[in-house]
């Protein structure tokens, strides 16, 4: 049989940062993936092809936007393949990429699914038909998250898209209804639209994003109402049917009237879940809570000795840069480090347009923990970069201690928002004041300002705004 240290079961950005970082501190390190390439749902199927396709909504949008400045392009030729083509040529070169410096680091990677038959061997069902027992001392699981489905809702038609399929482009469908109202299915909608989609979104609760701050979601709120056909919050789909050239969809309403209308296509994003079912747990002292994820402590150590577990299997938040962080830890503790995942702040960040991005503790999250906090906020309207790039509809909101002035919490909505967040993160984790924000020199002009602006305005100070500090 044979015979390693570390083995890391699944290829993702959890998975593949395991096992790097593992190999780099001397350990011998066996990766087992389905996929040809590491790169898991993130790299395949989720944040860069998206991502690619996004920037595309956004050269779309900016064409759409040039009119008021003067300049007026000629309607958009889109050509499906060609774009498909484009989309699929990045995932090719980085998931090859992180392949290659796998290889490097000779790890061992074997292509299949592997399985436990005890709390130190594996079974694994290549890909070239073979099995392979392998005996491993340690064993990392970062099998990621699944698609979500309502059974009732699942009536197999190639006109029902879920986030794999959507991104595949397999039309541009005249009409689209996207069902569910959180990240994926926005994100998704608005490539759609920026296609050329006539598109609609119906929501379960009273709210797009739910769970994200207001403040933040109004601007793309009232952005998505003016672009989308319909948006349709506190209502559920109830019935799909295949019909002649679409999807006959019935959708309940808050008062629980019920309508009917055919969608060229439909796409299903109700969110993802954890699945453990195949990995052969039974055979191991590895706990599943109640919702299907596996019980780690902060070492990410499950309650099998030899077994950890990391990223989207290992619970919420569901998103790469924790996987990987996690896989990062769970390697350092097998080297022997003593290392914990306990960070002040996880970043979110939505990819729309504009971009919704937070970290640290939310005002709702503040005021459910009954932690005393205090509000700045920076109007987008009031920063010249943003006037310079006719994009006043954003906000930088800070959730600050009164005591300490310590930052706990920061949003941003507005383009880039996804790039700048990574500041307030830095400032949480830094332990950094308000007045280490407002006195350090931020370049001019900057989005990157509205972070200090909104320092400044937590002291009644800020330049480009005038709102003395209440006293
Ligand atoms: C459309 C979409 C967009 C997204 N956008 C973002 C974004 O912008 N930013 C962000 O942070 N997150 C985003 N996410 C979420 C992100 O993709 C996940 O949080 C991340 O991929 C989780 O990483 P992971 O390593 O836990 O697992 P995954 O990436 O899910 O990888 C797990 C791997 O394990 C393999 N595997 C499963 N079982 C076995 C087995 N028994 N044996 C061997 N291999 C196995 C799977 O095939 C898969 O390759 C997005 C997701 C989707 C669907």
């Amino acid at each position: 049989m044979n015979s390693t240290q570390v083995v890391v079961i699944g290829g993702g950005p959890g998975g593949y940062a395991a096992a790097y970082l593992a190999s780099d501190l001397s350990k011998q390190v066996t990766l087992v993936n389905l996929d040809k390439n590491p790169g898991g749902v993130c790299l395949y199927k989720g944040c860069i092809p998206s991502k690619a396709l996004l920037h595309v909504a956004k050269l779309l949008n900016e064409t759409e936007d040039a009119k008021k400045w003067g300049i007026e392009f000629a309607k958009p030729k889109i050509d499906l393949d060609k774009l498909r083509n484009w989309k699929n040529g990045i995932v090719d070169k980085l998931t090859g990429g992180v392949g290659l410096v796998g290889k490097q680091r000779k790890i061992n990677f074997i292509q299949g699914k592997a399985s436990f038959t005890s709390s130190s061997k594996l079974t694994i069902e290549k890909k070239d038909g073979e099995t392979e027992e392998l005996e491993f001392e340690k064993a990392i699981i970062a099998t990621g998250s699944q698609i979500a489905t309502i059974p009732s809702l699942d009536i197999k038609s190639k006109r029902v898209l879920n986030s794999t399929t959507a991104l595949d482009l397999p039309a541009i469908p005249k009409s689209l209804l996207v069902i569910g109202g959180g990240y994926i299915g926005l994100e998704l909608g608005s490539v759609y639209q920026a296609l050329g989609s006539k598109v609609s979104v119906v929501e379960m609760t009273s709210g797009l994003l739910p769970g994200a701050d207001r403040d933040l979601v109004n601007f793309l709120a009232k952005k998505i109402k003016e672009k989308y056909d319909k948006v349709m919050l506190n209502s559920k789909v109830t019935e799909m049917k295949e019909v002649k050239n679409g999807v006959s969809v019935k959708i309940e309403g808050k008062e629980g009237k019920v309508t009917e209308e055919v969608y060229d296509y439909v796409l299903m994003s109700i969110g993802r879940k954890p699945d453990t079912s195949g990995l052969g747990l039974d055979k191991t002292s590895v706990k599943v809570n109640q919702r299907g994820w596996i019980v780690v402590n902060k070492q990410m150590q499950t309650d099998d000795p030899n077994i950890f577990a990391i990223g989207d299997i290992a619970g919420e938040p569901m998103l790469a840069h924790k996987a990987s962080h996690e896989g990062r830890v769970a390697a350092e503790v097998i080297a022997g480090h003593k290392s914990a995942f306990d960070p002040l702040a996880i970043p979110a960040v939505v990819f729309t347009d504009p971009e919704i991005a937070w970290a640290g503790i939310t005002e709702n999250q503040a005021k459910e923990k009954g932690i005393n906090y205090e509000v700045a906020k920076f109007p987008w309207a009031a920063s010249g970069r943003a006037l310079t790039l006719d994009r006043n509809d954003g906000v930088t909101k800070l959730i600050v201690d009164p005591e300490s002035q310590r930052l706990l919490g920061i949003g941003i909505c507005g383009p880039g928002a996804g790039e700048l967040i990574a500041e307030g993160v830095l400032a949480i984790e830094m332990g950094a004041n308000l007045t280490d924000l407002k006195l350090t020199i931020h370049p001019h002009p900057t989005l990157s300002e509205t972070i200090m602006e909104a320092s400044e305005a937590f002291f009644g100070q800020s330049t480009h705004m005038y709102k003395p500090k209440r006293k």
